[in-house]
């Protein structure tokens, strides 16, 4: 017995600006029903439109699915370089009787639209070359290459998403395969490339649910076999209307920039339209044992900020420090020392920051040598009495094995001895040691500071 074929799944983004979410979502879709099958994750890139295409946007896509961790199979397809192939198969077409040469000219179209348009009806094409003989044409008149379709019945997409969708087939007119330059058309390109690609499963945007019935009359025409289908729910805003500039961070760039971890991300994109139970937190390899087509809900999904900033935070504490140091290092430089203090304060520092923008934010007292620049808070602190309290414990402090223990201690006796509470005590050690009123723990800072900085930075407030 011939083992049963593994699923090969694209991903077929058209290179006409950023990776936005809702792309991102795709590509992990087919990504995940590709890893957990077994099967294989290709990279299509449609760049037949010819002037919206850009490199840039091609890197866009290529860094943006890297750092996402959606690794492709092999090589990236493109799908302009294989023009050839799809004039080919139309020629193929055409041969077969399948296809015809529509000598229609632009004026004549645009009539068939007026009419259209005058009944209130979808501009189509009336099929007036479709039994017509080509030599009734002017000689040397250009034409296009359409589809012979099926004019009665219907063509139904069954999808594992939408179940089946049913088109009439009086209201798809015959399309156009290749135009008069000779060039394909999209319908046309993306037909072939599956083909060609071994594609067993088209799982994309539902605003290609219309053109999945177009392509598969071309399949069919072809006689090749008819991929399984799963057109995805659009995503919504927060406020449940269609994603738009307005909602911001559409780009996934943009979330990288904000200190979201790609893992954050596979989970959150993942919720985004799939569920299982209910179930939050699904890290990766979870995801791939867990991942079926047939979960993938039917409803739009909705964008939700705090989920996303809930899911980060989780994933930054469960991940190991130096690697969080280094996600850090990513956003700015850093010395070794820096890294090293980093790596030292991030127990405390990770169970504060819900992003890395955040959490660098918060350790940026550790990155620097000497006193930092006290913010408007600190500065109200470090002024008078503050600035008497540091003169006073200071000693005390210097007299321990400066252990985060021992500190504390010293701390204590000397506010106990004053009649004061420890955090007045500690209130002015933290605003000239981090600059800030607010930080993780203090005597564990100045731990991670070591003795010599910590009095470099507590001597800048005492005369
Ligand atoms: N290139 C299309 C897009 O970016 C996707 C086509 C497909 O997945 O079949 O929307």
């Amino acid at each position: 017995m011939p083992e049963p074929k593994k699923p090969v799944l694209r991903f077929a983004p058209s290179p006409t600006g950023m990776l936005h979410i809702g792309g991102a979502r795709t590509a992990l879709f087919n990504w995940l029903y590709a890893r957990h099958t077994g099967g294989t994750f290709l990279l299509r890139i449609e760049d037949t439109d010819r002037e919206r295409s850009t490199p840039e946007a091609v890197a866009a896509i290529l860094n943006g699915l890297e750092w996402l961790g959606l690794n492709w199979d092999g090589q990236a397809v493109y799908q302009f370089a294989r023009a050839g192939r799809h004039r080919q198969i139309a020629e193929q077409l055409l041969a077969a009787g399948k296809a015809y040469r529509c000598f229609a000219t632009p004026q004549e179209l645009e009539e068939m639209r007026a009419k259209a348009r005058a009944e209130g009806k979808p501009p189509r094409y009336d099929g007036r070359w479709r039994d017509r003989d080509p030599s009734e044409a002017p000689a040397g008149a250009p034409f296009v290459i359409r589809l012979k379709a099926p004019q009665t019945g219907e063509t139904i997409v069954h999808d594992v998403v939408q179940g089946d969708v049913r088109f009439a087939n009086d209201q798809l007119d015959d399309m156009v395969l290749l135009r008069s330059d000779g060039t394909p058309t999209y319908m046309l390109a993306v037909v072939v490339d599956d083909f060609d690609m071994d594609i067993t499963h088209v799982v994309r945007g539902d605003d290609h649910l219309n053109n999945a019935a177009r392509q598969l009359q071309i399949i069919r025409a072809m006689g090749w076999p008819e991929p399984a289908y799963g057109h995805l729910p659009l995503i919504h805003g927060p406020d449940g209307a269609k994603l738009s500039k307005r909602h911001g961070a559409l780009a996934v760039e943009a979330y990288r920039d904000m200190g979201y971890l790609p893992q954050t991300m596979r989970n959150y994109l993942l919720r985004l339209g799939w569920s299982h139970g209910d179930d939050e937190i699904i890290p990766t390899d979870q995801a791939i044992a867990w991942f079926d087509l047939r979960n993938i809900g039917r409803s739009p999904a909705r964008l939700d900020f705090k989920k996303l900033d809930n899911l980060n935070a989780h994933y930054m504490r469960a991940m190991d420090d130096a690697a969080l140091a280094d996600e850090v290092a990513k956003l700015r430089p850093l010395s070794d020392l820096a890294k090293r203090r980093l790596s030292a304060a991030m127990p405390g520092l990770k169970e504060r920051a819900k992003t890395i923008v955040e959490l660098a934010e918060a350790a940026a007292f550790l990155f620097q040598d000497g006193p930092p620049a006290p913010d408007e808070a600190a500065q109200k602190i470090l002024t008078g009495d503050g600035r008497a309290i540091l003169g006073g414990v200071l000693p005390a402090l210097e007299s321990t094995d400066w252990s985060p223990a021992a500190l504390e201690a010293a701390a204590r006796a000397f506010a106990d001895a004053g009649g004061m509470k420890l955090g007045q005590v500690a209130q002015p050690l933290r605003a000239a040691l981090t600059g800030r009123t607010a930080s993780p723990p203090l005597f564990d800072m100045m731990a991670v500071l070591g003795r010599e900085e910590s009095l470099v930075r507590l001597m800048a407030y005492v005369s």
